[in-house]
């Protein structure tokens, strides 16, 4: 998903300026919107994009009514395989990750733009995934994140088959699989390993509502963090050490945890547990922990102060009692998203600013932690955009799409498409 609070107004309409500066002065990509639209044929495509509007929003509904909680995509999967083929797409797959695969050639294999959006939804298995209509405003778990995605994907096929746009490169759909949470990307991470590993040029993920465009991948490590002993009566069996105290020792630790604002980086002890009673010594405590940043680097310096935290709070508690039934911690990675980033001045973002720009809209840059998260990481050129629209509710069962001018999303992302297989 896309997290609409990242977004940082002021830095922004400098990174804007910045982007749009940097590339009149080389004049390579900063008007191929407008240069583009000139082309009789990407024109039609355009328009044709709009007029078929509300096909785009019948599929997004269609497609969100297949269920597709974490680990489980295959039957979402299987419908948008078969959306693949009856749009005209080539040798439609589902690789052995699960996620979706559809070719439409170009002139030539290369460059390869893979253009994307994720199959999975954070809802468990049981989700009433109906959709309801009021108005142009759509309600349903996943509306938006990230069946807006999928459905802009099928309309991109159609208006370029339509108005029988030809690009020099190669565009391969893709529905993603985990994207969400425990998911940890392991759909993309799959997708550019091994499936596509080396024939990826350049890559755009379709994720999220409004019309943002986002350059810089937000990185994070999740743990979840065990600390064991053998437990016993709180007064009979005193003395011996305590998982809940080293819990303790190492949360305060960890919450006097020095990180830099610039490049940020976060940590946040999300989720504590364990026990049995008050007046038992518990045998096992636990917590969660996630932390960020969008700087690789800074990332592995907190996730090593992090672990010397955990490590020393159980030699601390050990050491209180001095007993032979010490605590032990075990540390599971549950969650590894790498950070990374697509320099604002750069082909692919100078070209989502000006396709976006062409068809008249505001062009803003913010950070997020998508898909695009395992391409920044290896330095291929990556965005992740916003598919059009204005949601509400992300990741809750009251999720809304309010369809109003969605249109426009689905335009940018058509246009973006045809700019980056040149
Ligand atoms: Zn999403």
């Amino acid at each position: 998903m896309r997290n609409a609070a990242l977004v940082r107004p002021v830095p922004v309409l400098f990174v804007v300026l910045f982007a749009v500066s940097a590339a009149s002065a080389r004049g390579q990509t900063a008007d191929i919107g407008s240069r583009l639209l000139q082309d009789p044929a990407v024109r039609a495509a355009v328009d044709s994009a709009r007029a078929d509007e509300a096909r785009t929003i019948e599929d997004q509904i269609r497609l969100c009514e297949v269920p597709a909680p974490p680990f489980k995509e295959a039957a979402r999967a299987t419908v948008y395989a078969d959306a693949f083929r009856a749009a005209g797409l080539q040798n439609v797959r589902i690789d052995r990750e699960g996620n979706v695969l559809g070719v439409r050639p170009g002139r030539s294999a290369r460059p390869n733009l893979v253009f994307s959006a994720h199959l999975d939804t954070v809802f468990p298995e049981d989700t009433r995934v109906t959709v309801t209509r009021k108005g142009n405003v759509l309600h349903g778990p996943g509306i938006g994140d990230d069946c807006r995605g999928l459905a802009v994907l099928l309309s991109i096929v159609r208006a370029l088959d339509r108005a029988k746009v030809q690009t020099p490169g190669t565009i391969t759909f893709v529905g993603t699989v985990g994207e969400e949470g425990l998911g940890d990307l392991r759909g993309v991470k799959a997708l550019f390993n091994e499936t596509l590993k080396g024939q990826i040029d350049r890559f755009v993920s379709i994720d999220g509502t409004g019309l943002g465009i986002s350059h810089i991948a937000v990185g994070s490590l999740r743990y979840r963090v065990a600390f064991k002993g053998p437990g016993g009566h709180s007064y009979g069996a005193f003395g011996i050490a305590n998982p809940i105290h080293a819990l303790g020792r190492a949360m305060a630790a960890i919450a006097d945890l020095q990180v830099p604002a610039s490049p940020k980086t976060t940590f946040n002890v999300g989720r504590i547990g364990g026990g049995t009673s008050v007046n038992a010594i518990a045998f096992e405590a636990w917590m969660e922990v996630d932390m960020r940043s969008i700087d690789e680097k800074e990332l592995r310096a907190l996730d090593a102060r992090f672990r010397r935290a955990v490590e020393q709070a159980v030699v601390a508690e050990n050491a209180r009692w001095n007993q032979n039934s010490p605590v032990t911690v075990e540390m599971t990675l549950v969650g590894d998203r790498p950070a990374g980033s697509t320099p604002a001045g750069s082909a692919i973002v100078e070209a989502a600013v000006s396709v976006t720009r062409a068809l008249g809209l505001a062009a803003r840059l913010d950070e997020g932690s998508t898909d695009s998260n395992v391409p920044m990481s290896l330095k291929i050129p990556a965005v992740t955009i916003d598919g059009g629209g204005r949601g509400t509710g992300s990741h809750s069962l009251e999720e809304t799409f309010d369809t109003t001018n969605s249109w426009q999303g689905t335009q940018r992302a058509l246009l973006l498409a045809v700019a980056l297989a040149q």
